[in-house]
């Protein structure tokens, strides 16, 4: 089994909701980001506590401040942001095991297989602790980063899926199995705390799980796309034809039949939803598409109509006058506005060196 599968849970958001999103990833670059890397070692602090833990005859240490300034096997060195993050995981996982006396069951990055929703998805879940005494199924996932992850998304119920595989949780057991779905995100504010859970009978999920395989066997027969908040974080959000396509149903409806709304609250509600999702997948859309004109002006592409700024902000219109190539904002602390590199050769529009000079024109006078 190799180690990426094309069904991962960590995209089951994606692959979940849109079964186009497997193909049109699969020949992008994975350009891992500082923040998921600290991420990744961040897991690997939590995973080595815990089963220092678990086996205390590994001599390893008990407390994840212990591994600052060691480094992780993705070349990572730990940091206390790292350490925090991961002792608030440990501190959750350890007093659920405490209470019930059930540490040695603990699953810790523990690999899990869903053939119920396809061969092809399986992944490697945080940490697990199954009470069949009890009828009592626990899960929890870390995540490093700022923006708000769900205890009840794709995700975890996935994982969920592949416990119950796992357990030989059957369609009579499913409804008494209580379930505990628990996000360890100490990094984004919410007012209960770091840690969110959903809870209810492994029985729920039956219509989930459901979603699941009919999007995973798309996948692989006839896939579709559709966009949503999943696209957010789909590496094709750049040249998808959907999202662009999503990103237009807001701009500009012309000579409409005139009707005017009437919304009550329900009807707001509904609406705000809907604003939510779209802005969501056209901001993607325009991250990805700024990124590749950023990419394509600094290659000497011209035709654009736009300027490349590489002070506070991204891409603007250029101001009025010749323009030869790519215009910069000048970054030094005197700097006041954006600065024309007209004598700038073909082969210095990529050279952000070259690009951060006044063009050989006096300095603005400093502000006082
Ligand atoms: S951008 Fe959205 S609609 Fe397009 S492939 Fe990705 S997830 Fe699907």
């Amino acid at each position: 089994m190799s180690e990426h599968a094309p069904l991962a849970p960590s995209s089951s958001e994606q692959w979940g909701h849109c079964s186009g999103s497997v193909a049109a990833q699969a020949d992008m670059p994975d350009l891992s980001s500082e923040q998921a890397r600290e991420g990744t070692a961040a897991h690997w602090v939590m995973s080595e506590t815990l089963l220092n833990h678990q086996d205390t005859t590994r001599g390893g240490w008990l407390a994840c401040h212990q591994f600052i300034g060691s480094k992780a096997p993705n070349g990572v060195i730990i940091d206390d942001k790292m350490a925090e993050g991961a002792q608030v995981h440990v501190d959750d996982v350890l007093e659920v095991c405490w209470r019930f006396n059930a540490l040695p069951d603990l699953l810790i990055e523990h690999r899990v297989r869903m053939p119920r929703i396809h061969e092809q998805n399986w992944g490697t879940l945080d940490s697990a602790l199954y009470l069949p005494d009890r009828a009592l199924l626990f899960i929890w996932d870390y995540k490093h980063g700022h923006r708000e992850a769900k205890p009840d998304g794709l995700q975890l119920f996935d994982y969920l899926a592949g416990l119950a595989e796992k357990f030989g949780i059957n369609g009579e057991l499913d409804r008494q199995t209580r379930v505990v779905s628990r996000i360890v995100q100490p990094f984004c504010y919410y007012a209960r705390g770091p840690v969110r859970e959903w809870a209810g009978f492994l029985s729920d999920l039956r219509g989930v799980w459901n979603q699941l395989y009919a999007k995973a066997h798309e996948v692989f027969a006839g896939p579709t796309l559709s966009t949503g908040p999943w696209c957010r974080d789909c590496k094709a959000v750049g040249k998808c034809s959907a999202a662009r396509r999503a990103g237009y149903n807001y701009i500009d409806m012309v000579n409409e039949p005139y009707a005017m709304d009437a919304m009550d609250a329900a009807d707001l509600a509904v609406e705000r939803g809907i604003l939510v999702d779209g802005l969501s997948t056209a901001k993607a859309r325009l991250d990805a598409v700024e990124d590749e004109l950023q990419h394509r002006i600094r290659g000497g592409q011209v035709g654009t109509g736009l300027a490349l700024e590489t002070g506070s902000g991204r891409l603007g219109t250029p101001g009025p006058g010749p323009r030869p190539g790519v215009s910069v904002r000048c970054r030094c602390r005197e700097g006041r506005g954006a600065y024309t590199h007209a004598n700038l050769g073909p082969g210095a529009k990529g050279n952000p060196a070259a690009l951060e000079g006044h063009n050989g024109k006096a300095h603005p006078a400093p502000r006082r």
